[in-house]
């Protein structure tokens, strides 16, 4: 069976202990490789080697690091149908979307961020005759990236692409469920020769190998993608230690449809931002809040459109849904509609696992769910639940559903449907949100600021956002 290694100076490193966790394919429930069970003295290796790894890297002409991350993103693009398959192995999702989504981001990360190190600029503050203050802006040292399993290289790579481009070196961990193409990108680095201890990846589990990179001395920047729990953690433990910190985490974000919407071009975008990627993606649309005179139209086509969607072995084309990333989350989801029902829930599509049979009878498949006549502030409403379930409620009023669009303790993402532009704007202003998508979901473009407000995180990444974030600045004032 395959063994996944950990890569530390660039070199590919069995764990200290000795010890394999099991990896598992979503899809079969199978065992189909190991992963490093490492822990605080690999973390120690790779941040020595990171650290000496800094002086060169930091400070290389930038046009040269730039090359040899366009190398990296050339790389994944010529590995594109390898890196897709195992990162659907890996963590369940439909081979079509790993090949025309997570992948091709993974490689546009390392663009955007190779090209965008070329165009950095600092500011000058002029005291007329008596001084210029300039401001200075460096690598901070070695970055320490932590990253989630619903798009596992989409998200390592949108935290090491910047850190990298802006001159620091890195020590980063991926999810323990979703290793596969971490392990596989460390294998093209030691393939293009990409310098030794620039960048280091450690495999393990949260609590052991993310803890000891949060809590080492030497790692003063934290760039984190998770869960709000394991976020509070994070900082917990940061912040005595005055580490720069950039959380980004859960989400319960509403999706608000007018009456006035274009109401085809809403059905078909809000079954795709409520099911997309089995519904783990943190951006998702979770409550769909539908204005009273349109609420029973909307819920028809939209259960409609639902009721479409193939659940199934995610290798083939037609299936739309994949598998749940793993068993504990499969359970974590199943768990939440049966809470829903119990709080007086009416689920009116799926609710229920899904036996594809074949190679995938013992995978982890849950229908699209839909549920409707639940208050705006029970527990199914409040909580990340972060699978393919959904609920529907009417309001009738602009201020009613600001209330309930607020009403949660997060706040990343809100998705907006209607032709008023006043309203748009009013809206806009008073969703405590992020990010707020009009008559749109998903459109990203790489230079906007990412990320969340309330229990969704601190700080932005995005743009120059993240490359900043992984600089330290000096104002630099001369007596003229
Ligand atoms: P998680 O918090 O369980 O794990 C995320 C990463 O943190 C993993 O690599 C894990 O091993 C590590 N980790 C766990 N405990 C740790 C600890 N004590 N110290 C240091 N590291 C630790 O999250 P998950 O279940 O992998 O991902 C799902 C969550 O991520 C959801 O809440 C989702 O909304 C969120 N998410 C947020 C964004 C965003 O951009 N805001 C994007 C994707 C996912």
């Amino acid at each position: 069976m395959q063994k996944i290694q950990n890569y530390i100076n660039g070199g590919m490193h069995a764990p200290l202990s000795g010890q394999y966790l099991d990896n598992i394919n979503p899809s079969t429930g199978e065992v189909y490789s190991l992963i490093p069970d490492s822990d605080e003295r690999d973390v120690a290796l790779a941040t020595e080697a990171a650290e000496a790894a800094f002086p060169e890297w930091s400070a290389m002409p930038k046009e040269k690091r730039s090359r040899l991350l366009m190398k990296l993103s050339d790389m994944i693009l010529k590995n594109l149908d390898r890196f897709a398959m195992a990162e659907t192995v890996d963590q369940g999702k439909p081979l079509w979307l790993s090949k025309t989504v997570d992948i091709p981001r993974a490689v546009a990360n390392f663009h955007f961020y190779a090209t965008a190190a070329l165009h950095t600029h600092t500011e000058s503050h002029s005291m007329e005759d008596t001084a210029l203050n300039y401001t200075l802006r460096t690598p901070v040292g070695v970055a320490g990236c932590i990253s989630p399993w619903n798009l596992p290289l989409y998200l390592f790579t949108w935290k090491i692409a910047p850190a990298l481009a802006a001159g620091c070196t890195v020590v980063a961990k991926p999810s323990e469920i979703t290793p596969m193409t971490a392990y596989l990108l460390s294998e093209l680095c030691i393939e293009i020769g990409f310098p030794k201890g620039v960048l280091n990846i450690v495999h393990g589990l949260g609590p052991k190998v993310g803890m000891a990179i949060v809590s080492h001395p030497k790692i003063p920047a934290i760039s984190f993608t998770g869960g709000t729990k394991t976020g509070e953690i994070i900082a917990r433990t940061a912040a005595p230690m005055f580490k720069k910190l950039s959380l980004e985490l859960g989400g319960k974000n509403p999706n608000i449809i007018f009456a006035d919407a274009d109401f085809e071009k809403a059905v078909h975008t809000s079954v795709r931002s409520s099911f997309s990627n089995q519904g783990e993606i943190c951006l998702c649309g979770s409550r769909i809040f539908v204005e009273r005179s349109i609420y029973e139209k909307f819920k028809v086509a939209f259960v409609e459109e639902t009721k479409k969607l193939k659940v199934g072995d995610p290798l083939q084309e037609e299936s739309w849904i994949g598998a749940i990333a793993s068993k504990g989350h499969k359970e974590k989801i199943l768990s939440y509609i049966q809470l829903a029902k119990e709080e007086g829930g009416k689920i009116i599509c799926g609710g229920n696992e899904v036996n594809p049979g074949g190679a995938c009878k013992n995978g982890y498949f849950i229908e699209p769910t839909v549920i409707e006549g639940l208050a705006f502030d029970c527990r199914t409403n409040q909580e990340e639940i972060f699978g393919p379930v959904v609920t529907l409620m009417p309001f009738d009023t602009e201020e009613e559903v600001l209330k309930y669009a607020n009403s949660t303790n997060y706040g990343l993402a809100a998705t907006l449907w209607t032709q008023n532009l006043s309203r748009t704007h009013r809206m806009s202003a008073k969703i405590q949100s992020g990010i707020i998508w009009v008559n749109c979901w998903l459109l990203r473009d790489l230079r906007t600021p990412f990320g969340g407000m309330k229990g969704s995180g601190v700080g932005r990444e995005g743009g120059f956002e993240a490359l900043n974030f992984f600089t330290e600045e000096r104002n630099v004032c001369i007596r003229l």
